[in-house]
C-alpha cells in the first residue's frame, strides 16, 4: 500500500522540528566553542544509573584538574553548563597559581545523598580512566574523600585521596593570609596587619585557619557566622568582637574577609562597606562582574577570589608531585606576589584587578603554549 502524501503542514512542521534538532545540536557545539572549551565526556552507565559530564576546557599547561560535582540539576543543559563554567574557571585558577595543569570539572547528575556509592564512582573513575590522563579529578561539593576512594579504585588519575594531601583548608587560609599581606602592601604601602581591623565573613574551615594566621600578627578581629558554635570558637581562641550575620558588611575594618558564599559582593552589600580592602577565602565573591567595577570605583583594593584562595588547588597539585605541608604552604605563599603583579596588571593596563587576574592567566598560557610550539 501507497503511503498516504503528506500534507504541506505536515511537512514544514516536520521540516521546522528538523531545523530545531540541527538548532539545538549546533547549539551544544556553541557552548564549546563559546570559550574554546577542548573536549566534552558523556557517559551513562544503565546499570548504576550513572549520568557524568567531563569537561575539558584547557590542557595548554598540563592535564586538566578539577574537582567532581554531585549534583541534581534541573536539566542535563543547566548540569553540562556549570561542567563547562567550572571547567573554564580552573583553567585561570591553576594558571595564575602558576600550576602546569590545564582546566577541567566533571559534574555526576544525580541525588548526592544516596547511600550506595560505590557503583556510581566506580563508573566515574572508569569515565576518567577513558580520558587517559587528559583530566584528573578531586573532591567538589556533594562528594568526600570516600568517593574519591571508590574513584581510585579505577583509575590513578584522582586526587585527593585519605592519608594524603588531606584537607586543604589550613594551605587556602595560609594563602589567603599571604594575599591579605599583598593587598595590604599595596593599598598602605605596608604589609604588617598589626593593629588592623580585619572582618571575617564565615568561620568555618579556611575562616577559622585565617583568624589564627592574622591574630597571631596581631590582627582586631570580628567575626560573624549563622553557625553559633563555629562563632564561638573564632571570638573564643582569637579574642573576636562576634557581630550579626547581617552587619557584617557595614562594620568599621580596614579588611574584609569573606570566607563563608558566593556573591556577596553585590549591589546591597557594596554601599555598606566602610573598609579599605577586600580579600577573602569565598569562592564567586563577585554577584557579577560589574560589582569588582563598582569596588574599584569605590577606590577599594580587591584581591580577585581566585587568585587569592589557590591554595586548595595548591595543595591536591602538591599531592601530585609528593606531599609535604612545606611544599604546599611554600608554593601557597607565592600567591603574595602573584596578588601584586594583578595589582601592576591593573595599573598598566588600566583595569580592575579582576580583569587583571584573567589577563595574568591568558599571558602565562599564551606564553607557555608558544615556547612549545618554538621548543620541539
Ligand atoms: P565551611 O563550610 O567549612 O565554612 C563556611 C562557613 O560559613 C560555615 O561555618 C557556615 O556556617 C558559614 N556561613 C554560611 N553562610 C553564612 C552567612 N550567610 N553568614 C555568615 N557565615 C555563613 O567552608 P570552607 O571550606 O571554610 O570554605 C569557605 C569558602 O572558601 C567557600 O566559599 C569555599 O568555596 C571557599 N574555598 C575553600 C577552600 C578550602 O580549602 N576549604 C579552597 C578554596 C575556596
Amino acid at each position: 500500500m501507497k503511503a498516504p502524501a503528506k500534507s504541506s503542514a505536515s511537512s514544514s512542521r516536520a521540516l521546522s522540528r528538523a531545523v530545531a534538532k540541527k538548532e539545538e545540536a549546533t547549539a551544544l557545539f556553541a557552548l564549546l566553542e563559546e570559550h574554546e572549551h577542548e573536549q566534552v565526556s558523556l557517559v551513562y552507565e544503565p546499570s548504576s544509573g550513572y549520568r557524568g559530564i567531563i569537561a575539558i576546557h584547557d590542557t595548554t599547561l598540563g592535564p586538566a584538574l578539577g574537582g567532581t560535582r554531585f549534583w541534581n540539576y534541573a536539566s542535563d543543559r543547566d548540569a553540562l553548563i556549570d561542567c563547562l563554567r567550572l571547567a573554564r574557571g580552573m583553567t585561570y585558577k591553576a594558571a595564575v597559581a602558576g600550576l602546569n595543569l590545564g582546566g577541567g570539572k566533571s559534574v555526576i547528575i544525580g541525588d548526592n545523598k544516596i547511600r550506595n556509592r560505590e557503583p556510581i564512582f566506580r563508573a566515574h573513575g572508569r569515565h576518567v580512566k577513558a580520558l587517559g590522563g587528559r583530566y584528573i579529578t578531586a573532591e567538589d561539593v556533594g562528594t568526600s574523600v570516600s568517593d574519591m576512594e571508590f574513584i581510585k579504585a579505577e583509575t590513578d588519575h584522582v586526587t585527593g585521596l585519605i592519608g594524603k594531601s588531606g584537607d586543604p583548608s589550613p594551605v587556602t587560609a595560609f594563602g589567603v593570609y599571604r594575599g591579605i599581606k599583598a593587598c595590604a602592601r599595596h593599598h598602605y604601602g605596608d604589609d604588617a596587619l598589626k593593629g588592623k581591623t580585619v572582618a571575617i565573613q564565615g568561620c568555618g574551615h579556611v575562616g577559622y585557619y585565617l583568624a589564627d594566621l592574622l591574630y597571631k600578627e596581631g590582627a582586631q578581629l570580628i567575626a560573624t557566622d549563622i553557625d553559633a558554635v563555629k562563632l564561638k570558637a573564632v571570638v573564643d581562641d582569637f579574642r573576636a568582637k562576634p557581630v550579626g550575620a547581617d552587619e557584617i558588611y557595614g562594620v568599621e575594618a580596614n579588611i574584609f574577609a569573606p570566607c563563608a558564599l558566593g556573591g556577596i559582593i553585590n549591589d546591597e552589600t557594596i554601599p555598606q562597606l566602610k573598609v579599605e580592602i577586600v580579600a577573602g577565602g569565598a569562592n564567586n565573591q563577585l554577584a557579577e562582574e560589574r560589582h569588582g567595577d563598582m569596588l574599584e570605583e569605590k577606590g577599594l583594593t580587591y584581591a580577585p577570589d581566585y587568585v587569592i584562595n589557590a591554595g586548595g588547588l595548591v595543595n591536591v597539585n602538591a599531592e601530585l608531585e609528593g606531599w609535604t605541608m612545606e611544599r604546599a604552604r611554600n608554593k601557597a605563599g607565592e600567591i603574595y606576589d602573584t596578588i601584586l603583579m594583578v595589582f601592576e596588571i591593573a595599573a598598566e593596563e588600566g583595569i580592575p584587578s579582576y580583569r587583571a587576574a584573567d589577563r595574568l592567566a591568558e599571558k602565562r598560557i599564551a606564553a607557555i603554549a608558544k615556547v612549545r610550539q618554538n621548543f620541539v
